[in-house]
């Protein structure tokens, strides 16, 4: 496993550091954290700024750098791709500019799998020019845990499906010209076979967005996380994305990049709070010395560090896996969900440690920290809750052991263990002509095979 790149790349970093820095970053402050602003199609001087950095992106040979390159993008892999993402880890903008914002790399990255030449040309090429955007819509108000259980349905008529019902949490529905949407085509079929997708505009008659949902520092109404409903939308056999009743194989192919990407991101996040949380530490006087000289609030950097660099080489691991088309396979997916439960743990530790050390500056609404909060809770949640994640982990973990046969004490037990240690070493003891005879070596010769209900340990 190799972590380095080369120094070609390493000049391209170079460079991309300073611009986020001077000249991406900038616009967070402008638009107070609002992480919809930077999707707002009618803010016009928005557009034309980030239009305008999107360029220098383009030129800069960055742009949508988690495709390959006969899909329009840089094609750099996903171990550099890391070195990228983490770059962004406060920033909404960021991913924007350098054209590898969410939904739409996932939603690209089926487009090029499962789309037909019409539809890759009537949407995923004006996506990966940065022109328009799109929306993933599969969580429904009434539970997004569990997506076997969908009410959003499609009917066949004719050459036309007709989708109706409710959507939630469709990020960026307000701003983008078209949804991949999955919606139970058969309810009776088995739950994984229930769902197809479809592409809709969101011009089509019969959408209706029916409130904008934000996080709690948004004003009401606002965000971008809609509430959304289909009265009746119909659509042609044409915007069906993939077969029928393959919903889930589409989603599914989509999610693992989605998750590696927020987790890039999260590694920025995190740096971003502990660099705060070592500012104040140096700065802030207490009992006529800086905060950094006691050591509790030494263990919370301290703590915040170690974790960092664990997740960091986590993720770094879980993208080589990616680069080495693994992630389809049980370690990858395996991999997958350990970093996408790993990334809201860390986020969440290292806000509250952040906001902590900040005292009233951390509470106030002079500082960001309540979007880093609602960014870091929102990791345990988007995108498959934690408590999913980690039994996807625990399961494929376990299926590496078989249960115990023939005992009821566990293999570890130190008598077993000693009888069975004895024959391993017997022969080098044989080939020596010496025995462990120093009494701290003594095992129970004779097993007591009735007494323990045991059969005798084989080697
Ligand atoms: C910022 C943000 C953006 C999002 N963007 C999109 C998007 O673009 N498109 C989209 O389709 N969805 C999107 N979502 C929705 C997201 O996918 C869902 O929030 C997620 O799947 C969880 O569903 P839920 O919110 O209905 O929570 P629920 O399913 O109601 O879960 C609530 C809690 O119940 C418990 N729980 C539920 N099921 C289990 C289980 N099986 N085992 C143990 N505990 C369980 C957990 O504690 C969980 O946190 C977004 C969400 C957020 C917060």
């Amino acid at each position: 496993m190799d972590f380095t790149v080369d120094a070609e790349f390493q000049k391209k970093l170079d460079w991309m550091k300073d611009f986020v820095e001077n000249k991406v970053r900038p616009l967070e402050f402008i638009y107070d954290y609002d992480k919809d602003a930077a999707y707002d199609i009618e803010n016009k001087p928005l557009r034309k700024v980030i239009k305008r950095l999107q360029q220098e992106v383009k030129d800069n040979g960055m742009w949508a750098a988690h495709l390959p390159e006969h899909l329009g993008g840089s094609g750099c892999g996903a171990v550099k791709l890391t070195y990228m993402n983490e770059m962004f880890g406060t920033s909404a903008f960021g991913p924007v500019v350098f054209g590898c914002q969410g939904p739409d790399t996932g939603n690209s990255e089926i487009l090029a799998m499962f789309g037909t030449e019409e539809q890759k040309a009537q949407y995923l090429q004006p996506l990966l020019d940065g022109d328009i955007f799109s929306t993933f819509a599969m969580t429904e108000p009434q539970g997004g845990s569990d997506p076997t259980n969908l009410r959003c349905v499609a009917v066949r008529d004719g050459d036309d499906w007709v989708i109706t019902g409710d959507k939630w949490f469709a990020s960026n529905a307000n701003h983008a010209s078209f949804m991949i949407v999955m919606a139970a085509t058969d309810p009776t079929a088995p739950p994984h076979s229930r769902a197809t997708m479809f592409i809709v505009p969101t011009d089509a008659p019969g959408f209706e967005i029916v409130r904008n949902i934000g996080f709690w520092t948004d004003s009401p109404n606002s965000g971008g996380h809609p509430w959304i409903r289909f009265n009746g939308v119909r659509v042609p056999d044409s915007a069906r994305l993939g077969p029928v009743g393959e919903g889930f194989k589409v989603a599914q192919s989509r999610l693992g990049g989605g998750r590696l990407h927020h987790a890039q991101r999260t590694i920025g996040l995190v740096k971003h709070l502990i660099d705060m949380m070592a500012e104040r530490a140096v700065s802030r006087m207490s009992g006529g010395e800086p905060i950094g000289n006691k050591q509790a609030v030494q263990a919370m950097i301290a703590e915040s560090y170690i974790e960092y660099m664990q997740f960091r080489l986590l993720v770094l691991y879980t993208a080589w896996m990616f680069d080495q088309q693994q992630e389809h396979g049980r370690e990858g997916r395996k991999m997958i969900s350990a970093i996408k439960a790993a990334m809201a743990k860390i986020a969440q530790d290292v806000t509250i440690r952040a906001v902590h050390l900040h005292g009233s500056h951390g509470l106030s609404n002079i500082m960001h920290f309540g979007e880093y909060l609602a960014v870091a809770l929102h990791e345990g949640a988007a995108d498959g809750v934690t408590e999913l994640h980690l039994g996807a982990v625990a399961k494929q973990v376990l299926r590496d052991y078989n249960p115990r046969e023939g005992s009821n004490l566990p293999s570890e037990t130190t008598f077993l263990k000693k009888a069975w240690a004895e024959k391993q070493l017997k022969p080098i003891l044989d080939e020596l002509g010496l025995t462990f005879d120093d009494g701290r070596a003594d095992i129970e010769k004779n097993l007591p095979v009735e007494k323990y209900n045991l059969k005798p340990v084989s080697a």
